[in-house]
């Protein structure tokens, strides 16, 4: 177990620190918990639901990789499957401050990408930003989703974000985590054809400028991120950041990307290109390959 996972568990309560132990020490751990080990893990230590998550958010934290404030916020979305996601606030050095992801956008990136269709929760260590109230407007559930903050009773999101501006106000029916399928060709290599895949399921019904990035890292293993648009525009969650949240919640850091490929559609009226080479770049590494695409359905 790595010494930042040793460090979260010396702030966990002693029965859930002896319960999380199997888990913090499996390979196969990625910063969740499903319905049953939520169980098993109130059960063994004693803990309500409630108690349980914010006893977690010392956990969800310790995956910040925040190089220039050294801020770690930890956050849980807590999924309609019962399954909890961890995420974590990341920071990237020489690239503009909107690079920067926060807790609460890893989260529900986390759970977006896991397959997850709706939120119940989340639950934060600091109450949310302005802008990650709005990044949780644009959720299907965001008139009802509970957030919980240490010391706090449970409040819905309308409660922090009162005369809320969203996507109806667009004319926009669907919402984040509604299923997404823009049907595409895909391609032989593996890595650019789940980068199409993802590209398949991004979310933008503003600009329809659909958007995925595929991370290859040098375990081989490969990781993806697809675009997030906002009705807000700026807290959109560009497709790099959604894959280098995964990347970072599976227990690896940016420097571990050795090829990297960005794919989005052809003619849309924005562009993340060049943003995410400047970021892939920034990270170290130069690797990347750029393609564009059209639907075909
Ligand atoms: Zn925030």
């Amino acid at each position: 177990m790595n010494e930042r996972l040793s460090q979260a568990l010396n702030e966990c309560p002693s029965s859930l620190a002896n319960a999380l132990l199997p888990y913090l020490n499996s390979d196969t751990f990625h910063a969740s918990f499903s319905a049953t080990e939520v169980i098993a893990l109130q059960q063994s230590s004693g803990l309500s639901s409630t108690e349980l998550a914010l006893a977690l958010l010392p956990l969800a934290a310790s995956y910040a990789f925040a190089p220039l404030s050294d801020f770690k916020v930890g956050a849980i979305a807590h999924g309609a499957s019962g399954r909890w996601y961890l995420g974590a606030n990341m920071e990237f050095i020489t690239t503009p401050l909107q690079q920067t992801v926060h807790a609460e956008q890893s989260a529900i990136n986390h759970a977006w990408i896991s397959g997850e269709t709706r939120l119940n929760q989340m639950t934060v260590n600091y109450t949310p930003c302005g802008h990650c109230r709005q990044f949780m407007n644009e959720l299907n559930c965001a008139e009802q989703l509970l957030i919980q903050l240490p010391d706090t009773p449970p409040r819905t999101l309308p409660f922090y974000l009162p005369h809320a501006f969203g996507p109806k106000d667009l004319g926009i029916t669907h919402a984040l985590f509604d299923p997404q399928i823009h049907a595409m060709t895909m391609h032989h290599d593996p890595l650019i054809n789940a980068a199409l895949s993802a590209a398949s399921q991004s979310y933008a019904p503003y600009t329809h400028a659909y958007s995925a990035v595929a991370l290859l890292l040098d375990t081989g293993q490969r990781v993806t991120g697809r675009y997030a648009e906002n009705a807000a525009f700026n807290p959109s969650l560009p497709p790099l950041q959604s894959a280098l949240i995964i990347l970072r919640l599976q227990g690896y850091d940016p420097s571990s990307i050795t090829r990297a490929v960005f794919v989005e559609i052809a003619g849309a009226a924005i562009s993340q290109k060049s943003a995410t080479l400047a970021t892939l770049s920034a990270l170290g590494c130069h690797d990347i390959e750029t393609l564009t695409f059209t639907t075909n359905g």
